[in-house]
């Protein structure tokens, strides 16, 4: 979410939004927080009516209503500018139809497709499913302006809007699944796009593997520094790590102070050893506070990696990674541990 409060006042609502999260036991991730911030913040009223109601029967916010309240009353916005693009598209069909008039063989079929793409865009599709039908019409309007016949005119500016509406689509998809703090993809991105990554996989037979990166102590920094201060180390960490890969590999900001980083053709070995080099960046890097110049020492991570099973779900390989960082965790902190480092020492997991 990009809100545009001044800094002081989003410092403020962002300590009120941790507190209740503290209080309430809500992981702090993205989505979590945004929900925490428009109610402390009372720009969203249909929101704060249901969780003061919520805290006046019960007292507390569970994170599975948590998730369901972000769902409703915060991801609506992105929910309405999908179904306002795919009002818009079905209108510009519409309207092609309309002038298709002739029953020559070529635009009948050309109106027949047309008829069709109008059809299905009376469902509730998802931003992938409508991206689908706007290059399937484009190719076939695309075909149409080629064969030289009627309608050019027509088509020609129907086109531009539906590739307008394409460009819009775009920017709600990249927004929806950008971290606002970091710039860094977020876990919705992760969760829409990690099917593609383990069909090639399987498609080419090759190697996928995830580390997962957790920054050691983060609480303290925000305590002993202040949350702007955090936020800050939170960006740089995500440049950081930006910085250690390359081409097809992929960043994430998965949570409050976790990163994921999936790794197209990579074995666990060349994970491990990836993972291994960024705690060392962070171990050896001295971090300075940029307007008083005053040292805060050093920011740790642990990293936990695994690697993709033909066929598993996302979940099933996060939960390994998951497993692993928790012990680096427990082993120490600044760490690297794999999957199978946790098998060596419990088969059974
Ligand atoms: P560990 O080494 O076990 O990971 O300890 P930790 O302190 O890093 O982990 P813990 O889960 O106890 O605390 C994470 C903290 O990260 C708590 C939360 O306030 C903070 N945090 C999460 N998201 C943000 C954010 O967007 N900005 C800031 N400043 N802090 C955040
Ligand atoms: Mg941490
Ligand atoms: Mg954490």
């Amino acid at each position: 979410m990009n809100y545009s409060d001044t800094i002081e006042q989003s410092s403020e609502y962002l300590r009120m939004a941790l507190d209740h999260m503290g209080r309430h036991r809500i992981p702090v991730d993205p989505e979590n927080y945004s929900v925490w911030y428009e109610y402390v913040s009372g720009r969203n009223e249909p929101l704060k009516l249901v969780i003061d109601d919520v805290l006046s029967k019960t007292r507390s916010v569970t994170p599975e209503l948590n998730k369901s309240l972000y769902e409703k009353y915060v991801a609506t916005d992105y929910k309405q500018i999908i179904k306002k693009i795919r009002i818009e598209l079905r209108k510009v069909l519409d309207t092609i139809l309309n002038h298709v008039v002739d029953t020559g063989g070529e635009l009948t079929r050309f109106s027949t497709m047309i008829n069709i793409y109008s059809q299905r865009l009376k469902d509730d599709l998802d931003a992938e499913a409508i991206q689908k039908v706007v290059e399937d019409i484009l190719v076939e309007t695309d075909a149409i302006n080629r064969s030289g016949l009627l309608l050019k005119e027509r088509i020609v500016a129907s086109t531009r809007e539906i590739e307008s509406l394409r460009t819009e689509l775009e920017k709600v998809k990249m927004e929806a699944t950008t971290d606002a703090l970091t710039g860094l993809r977020n876990r919705r991105y992760l969760e829409t796009n990690f099917g593609r990554e383990a069909e090639h996989a399987l498609k080419t037979g090759s190697d996928l593997s995830l580390i997962m990166c957790d920054l050691d102590h983060f609480k303290r920094i925000n305590d002993r520094y202040g949350h702007l201060i955090g936020d800050r180390v939170l960006r740089t960490s995500a440049r950081m790590l930006i910085d250690c890969v390359k081409g097809r590999d992929i960043v994430i900001r998965y949570g409050g102070e976790e990163f994921v980083i999936v790794l197209p053709e990579t074995p666990l070995k060349g994970a491990i050893r990836l993972a291994e080099h960024i705690c060392t960046y962070f171990k050896t890097m001295n971090w300075k506070r940029k307007d008083t110049e005053e040292s805060i020492g050093h920011v740790h991570v642990s990293l936990g990696v695994s690697q993709y099973r033909h066929g598993e779900s996302l979940k099933s390989l996060i939960a390994r990674a998951d497993k692993a960082l928790y012990l680096a965790k427990v082993s120490g902190r600044c760490r690297v541990t794999s999957e199978e480092d946790v098998f060596k020492l419990d088969p059974m997991s």
